[in-house]
């Protein structure tokens, strides 16, 4: 059994591979406890445990227990106990409606947390974890600002995914600019208002980025450029490049049925095909090379302007 430092190691590799297109592998799991009096004392791996257990106050008895991942829906009572446990350096867990995250804010050494909650408005309880070094934010639907991670100035690893079944809308990205230490940012299913990934390029040490295809094939291209040593398929002028199947593929190309087509970066994309699209891919490659080199070399006439 891994220890909890290994299984977040594990866990933020797995993000950073989601950025770099690599499949998940699927680690061993730890097992789920159904009472607190279930817990083994000196445990060093993640301790999960269900919501249900009838004795979850003796959670405050355990001593320095580091590492927690709650299964069900927590509430504020539930909210309010975890806020006493200030040994935890891990956390994940789903708020039950109405919850009030407050109690969170005690947790000043918690390195790691998941928060997903359908339910949760405002991540303000979030700005007092400034040992944070990775965040995971699932399903929120009703997060209308990120601007509270501002003061999370020691976070490398962001992971912020929308609800699965709605459509997620983030006003800006722009916060982000102030976390210089982020190394890894994954979005997914959330579509940015302003449309814009600016506030991404200025970041040195950023070296895993995945984004939806919801951007603009002129702001991918300067993310590109700016960032040369990142990976993510924002580097390629391909959100998925076209490949050669075999003519009963599912995806294969409705016309010649030899190639899957590709999708091209950027929105609105288009879906096509190497050998019945050839001339449209060159138009697009071409495209792209000239938006990629004109943030790399912008024209001295704009210069001159400025
Ligand atoms: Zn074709």
């Amino acid at each position: 059994m891994a220890t909890w430092s290994e299984a977040l190691e594990q866990l933020r590799r797995a993000w950073e591979d989601h950025a770099a297109g690599i499949p998940p592998k699927g680690g061993p799991r730890s097992p789920t406890f159904r009472a607190v009096s279930e817990i083994p004392s000196s445990r060093q791996d993640i301790v999960q445990l269900d919501l249900g257990a009838p004795d979850l106050s003796r959670l405050a008895t355990l001593p320095g227990i580091q590492a927690l991942v709650l299964i069900g829906e927590a509430r504020t009572d539930t909210v309010e106990l975890l806020g006493t446990l200030t040994s935890l350096r891990c956390l994940s867990l789903t708020t039950a409606r109405r919850a009030d995250l407050t109690p969170l804010r005690h947790l000043s050494h918690l390195q790691h947390l998941t928060l997903a909650g359908t339910h949760v408005t405002s991540l303000e309880p979030l700005t007092r974890l400034v040992s944070l070094e990775s965040l995971g934010l699932a399903d929120l639907a009703k997060v209308s600002s990120i601007a509270p991670l501002t003061a999370l100035r020691r976070l490398r690893w962001l992971f912020i995914a929308g609800g699965m079944w709605s459509k997620y809308r983030l006003p800006t990205l722009a916060p982000l600019a102030t976390l210089t230490n982020l190394e890894c940012f994954v979005l997914i299913s959330a579509h940015v208002q302003d449309g814009s990934l600016e506030p991404l390029t200025k970041l040195p040490r950023l070296h895993h980025v995945g984004l939806p295809n919801y951007f603009t094939i002129t702001e991918f291209a300067r993310l590109a450029a700016c960032l040369p040593a990142a990976v993510g398929p924002f580097r390629s002028p391909w959100f998925f490049e076209p490949r050669k199947v075999d003519r009963f593929h599912y995806a294969a190309c409705k016309k010649c049925h030899n190639y899957a087509p590709g999708m091209t970066i950027g929105t609105p994309s288009k879906r096509l095909c190497p050998h019945c699209h050839a001339d449209r891919i060159a138009k697009h490659l071409a495209h792209w090379e000239s938006l990629v080199s004109a943030t790399r070399n912008p024209p001295t006439s704009s210069k001159a302007a400025t």
